[in-house]
């Protein structure tokens, strides 16, 4: 029998109907191979982060099982943002998907390709309120609990929708 690894993905959106880019990304996401969709959170809006001058973004977290490798992982959500005809033009600009791995398992992992814990998840309230809100009594892989970083994290901007 395989291992299986619980995970979380990030999800964002804010282009070209960015709720209609979410939601269906959520249904692709529990249809991928050797992967099954736990759980969801609601749809949140939030101001985007670096340049300001485009689109609100829209967000989600899901919860996922899966016995894909990391990188097999990180190759399927690739493919994904790609039929969602992402185009990567500047950095933390628009985009129509972004699926980033925010935690898999416990394991802290560092290679070219990948940073897990997502390095910015600590402190970006589009992540952490639905994480907390599908997973409330989550730690970190190094023990931290979540409710700790939502102490530090103002929701700001963010609007569950
Ligand atoms: P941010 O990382 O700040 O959320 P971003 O999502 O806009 O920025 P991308 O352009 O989508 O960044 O991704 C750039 C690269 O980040 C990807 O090609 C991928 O190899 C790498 N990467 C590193 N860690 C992760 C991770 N945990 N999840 C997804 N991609 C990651
Ligand atoms: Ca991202
Ligand atoms: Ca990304």
């Amino acid at each position: 029998m395989k291992v299986k690894f619980r995970c979380f993905i990030g999800l964002g959106s804010n282009l070209d109907d960015p709720i209609q880019q979410v939601s269906s990304a959520l249904n692709e996401l529990a249809l991928l191979d050797k992967c099954e969709l736990i759980n969801a959170s609601s749809l949140y809006a939030s101001a985007p982060v670096g340049p300001q001058d485009q689109p609100d973004f829209i967000n989600a977290v899901a919860e996922i099982e899966t016995e894909l490798s990391p990188e097999a992982l990180l190759d399927q959500l690739q493919l994904l943002e790609q039929k969602h005809q992402r185009i990567r033009e500047r950095h933390w600009g628009p985009r129509t998907l972004d699926l980033d791995i925010l935690l898999y398992g416990h394991q802290i992992i560092e290679t070219e390709r990948l940073s897990i814990p997502h390095p910015y998840m600590y402190e970006r309230s589009f992540v952490l309120y639905p994480l907390a809100e599908i997973n409330p009594h989550l730690s970190m892989p190094k023990g931290l609990p979540l409710s700790e970083l939502l102490t530090a994290c103002p929701m700001g901007s963010l609007l569950k929708i």
